[in-house]
């Protein structure tokens, strides 16, 4: 044994097995020449031995050996470890055709002539390791291809037309549950799907056969247990190398998680996660569908927007547990009142439209009912009277029994929309309209429509206009009559609508309070108030205060007293320049709280003034113990003095309260100069009104304050 390595550029591996001496060191030096690595044995059994202890690429060998033939050695080879891709080269005589044919039966890869020229041989060999390296790659895409397959399992299968076998690959044998390495027919594999997805394969499948051309389904399968599983199909038909003759491939896959995953992201995608009722989205396609296939012999649908009266007081009284029993069990009871429905109902496509009908949940405690069958457009009262019975009744939830009550809105088809999103906000508008007395029922009218349109628009404007600072402040002026001067003026807000001008605040007060607005309205109130008091007072120290309005809702859900103090901070102001006006709805909510945070105002210099006294309910009692400095009596009750006896008298009245509360009076709306001359004999101390001036832009009000001081002075003393 002769280990020759001269050259270490290192081609590969040869093993040279020849009991000829002379034709061994030949072929290893010519091969060494070029750079191969080369082993040399002189028998067969020492060659295999070699073989079993090197890393061996090429193997050329003799036919006749002593111990061991070259048929013997390959055989031996080919069984070995690393022996199937080895290649092996024969040295055989020219014409010794047996030979040649027994080498290639024992798995040899070439032949050669014995007395081949050296260079010649250094080709063959090269050849042999280039048919390596193409089969080598070529095996290690197959294994890379089977190892993905195998990872996302990935069958596949292949069917000559015409034919009736089908060749299967194991991941298919796996995923029908059939033993590997049989031959499938084409009817045992349709005997795998399931019966109803039968003809829609078949289908497919004849579609793709015909136009030859790609295809794609998936089926079902019944396995074992009567697991059922669904099995996608990727394939397409193509021709083969033989003239004429087509093959189907395919592709096949289990996909039943994947499908279940896709499902249950299609159910969320329409249905409500609490109810799992149809959301609006399924309720707007339902209907849509179902006015598609509306036909004249039922000649309406009803659509039923059902609201809960005071929901949100269960949710807060019970905790959100019972409050989702309740819905649930809400939902379940309109299901069955419109399933119960007697009327003859057409199936619309979507499931979800269950005989004609569907109840979905939209949002919190908003549900929504589409009768698809009604003869007579009178007939959805009776419903919208059995849903509300069915809600009325006893609810149990934890260890209480809650009675509820609901308000519908009502849209009928086609009568109050064509499409399936004008319909259904209808009947939205229409509850909206309805909630105004709870537990009412409330058909569509256009005037709700236009009404709520124009409400849509108007908050849609408001938004912007708060963004945008269109709002600005009117200043009118409060004047002392024990001196006939001004020394105040209340801050009454304007919006400058771009198109149109100025609108007051009585048309977007109440609606930004709504829509939860009035926070954001009355902090930019607060800086223009307090900034223009600044600026007044920087000009003018004498004794002025500006007076300014805050809302109920703001005052009960923020810190109005720091953003008063920061808005302060913002321009250098002082408090004593400023007056809050709050009205008796804002005293009725939270006493405790409303009275701490206007002492906090006192405490600060800041007064408190008690604005359209008179129109709430607030008792002496009460009043006593508030820490208020001034009482605004109403305009609606200076309008009546002089007219009634009645009027005048309740005047008298107040005033009277007034002093003895120790407050400060001050008489709104005064415009005329009746009820000026008897508010000044009653001693009420200030009074605003149109008769000393309209409220005024700030640029104006120093001027016109100058000019009344001026030629007021001293008209009047104390
Ligand atoms: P209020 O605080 O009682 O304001 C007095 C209202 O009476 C003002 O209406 C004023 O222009 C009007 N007025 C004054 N003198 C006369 C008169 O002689 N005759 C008549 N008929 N009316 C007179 P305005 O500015 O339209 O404000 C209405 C209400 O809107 C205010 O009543 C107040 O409650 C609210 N408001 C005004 N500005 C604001 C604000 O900045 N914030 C808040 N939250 N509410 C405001
Ligand atoms: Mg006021
Ligand atoms: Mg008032």
């Amino acid at each position: 044994m002769t280990l020759r390595a001269i050259k270490q550029i290192a081609l590969g591996n040869i093993l040279v097995a020849d009991d000829d001496d002379m034709l061994r060191l030949l072929i290893s030096s010519v091969l060494i020449d070029v750079g191969y690595t080369v082993l040399t044995a002189a028998d067969g059994a020492e060659a295999l031995e070699l073989f079993a202890e090197h890393n061996i690429d090429c193997v050329i060998t003799d036919v006749v050996m002593p111990k061991m033939n070259g048929f013997e050695l390959t055989a031996a080879i080919r069984i070995m470890p690393g022996g199937e891709r080895v290649q092996i080269l024969f040295m055989t005589g020219s014409d010794d055709y047996d030979s040649i044919q027994r080498a290639y039966e024992a798995g040899a890869n070439d032949f050669s002539a014995k007395r081949i020229n050296p260079l010649l041989l250094v080709e063959r060999v090269r050849f042999l390791f280039k048919a390596q390296q193409i089969q080598d790659s070529l095996r290690l895409s197959e294994q890379r291809l089977s190892y993905a397959q195998r990872l996302a399992q990935l069958g596949h299968w292949e069917r000559t037309l015409g034919g009736d076998t089908v060749a299967v690959s194991p991941i298919v044998c796996a995923l029908l549950e059939v033993s590997d390495g049989i031959d499938l027919t084409w009817n045992s594999l349709c005997e795998k799907i399931h019966p109803d997805d039968l003809e829609m394969v078949q289908h497919e499948l004849q579609h793709a056969i015909a136009q030859h051309t790609v295809y794609r389904f998936e089926h079902r399968f019944v396995g074992r247990n009567n697991v059922v599983r669904v099995l996608r199909h990727q394939g397409e038909v193509v021709p083969t190398d033989v003239p004429g003759e087509w093959v189907v491939r395919s592709t096949m896959q289990d996909v039943t998680e994947r499908r279940a995953q896709e499902d249950r992201i299609h159910f969320l995608a329409f249905h409500d996660p609490l109810t799992s009722l149809p959301n609006r989205e399924l309720a707007l396609r339902a209907l849509d569908s179902a006015i598609t296939d509306h036909s004249r012999e039922y000649q309406h649908i009803a659509i039923f927007a059902v609201g809960l009266d005071d929901f949100s007081r269960i949710n807060s009284s019970l905790g959100q547990a019972a409050g989702d029993t309740v819905l649930k069990t809400i939902g379940d009871r309109l299901r069955t009142q419109v399933r119960d429905s007697d009327h003859v109902l057409r199936t619309g496509e979507l499931r979800e439209l269950n005989n004609g009908c569907l109840v979905a949940r939209t949002e919190g405690d908003r549900f929504l009912c589409v009768v698809t069958n009604l003869q007579l457009s009178e007939a959805a009262i009776s419903i919208a009277k059995r849903l509300q019975r069915s809600i009325s009744a006893p609810l149990p939830v934890t260890d209480t029994e809650l009675t509820l009550s609901s308000t519908i809105g009502v849209s009928l088809y086609p009568h109050d929309g064509l499409n399936a999103t004008e319909l259904i906000d209808h009947a939205f508008a229409a509850l909206l309209h309805a909630k105004r007395q709870k537990g009412s029922c409330q058909f569509f009218a256009t005037e709700i429509s236009e009404r709520a349109r124009h409400r849509l628009t108007m908050e849609t404007e408001l938004r912007h206009a708060l963004d945008q600072h269109q709002f600005e402040m009117f200043y009118q002026p409060r004047l002392r009559l024990a001196d006939n001067r001004v020394y105040g003026a209340e801050a009454l807000v304007r919006w400058r609508h771009p198109v149109r001008g100025l609108v007051n605040p009585a048309d977007f007060i109440p609606l930004m309070e709504d829509m939860g607005m009035i926070t954001a309205l009355g902090n930019q109130v607060i800086d223009m108030a307090v900034k223009q008091a600044t600026q007044w007072a920087q000009l003018d120290p004498e004794e002025f205060r500006v007076s300014f309005n805050i809302s109920p809702l703001q005052f009960i859900s923020s810190d109005v007293v720091a953003e008063v103090d920061a808005a302060l901070k913002r321009v250098g102001g002082l408090h004593k320049y400023l007056e809050v006006e709050i009205t008796e709805s804002t005293l009725l909510s939270q006493p405790e709280m409303v009275s701490a945070t206007l002492q906090a105002f006192r405490e600060r210099g800041i007064r408190v003034a008690l604005d359209d006294f008179g129109t709430g309910f607030s008792s002496l009692s009460y009043l006593r113990k508030l820490p208020l400095d001034v009482l605004k009596i109403d305009q609606s009750f200076v309008a009546d003095i002089g007219v009634s006896h009645n009027g005048t008298t309740l005047v008298d009245a107040m005033l009277f309260i007034a002093q003895a509360l120790g407050l400060d009076c001050v008489a709104e709306g005064v415009e005329l100069e009746t009820q000026l001359s008897f508010l000044t004999l009653q001693k009420c101390k200030e009074v605003q009104g149109y008769l000393i001036a309209r409220p005024m832009p700030a640029s104006e009000f120093m001027k016109w304050r100058q000019k009344w001081n001026t030629e007021n002075n001293g008209a009047k003393s104390a």
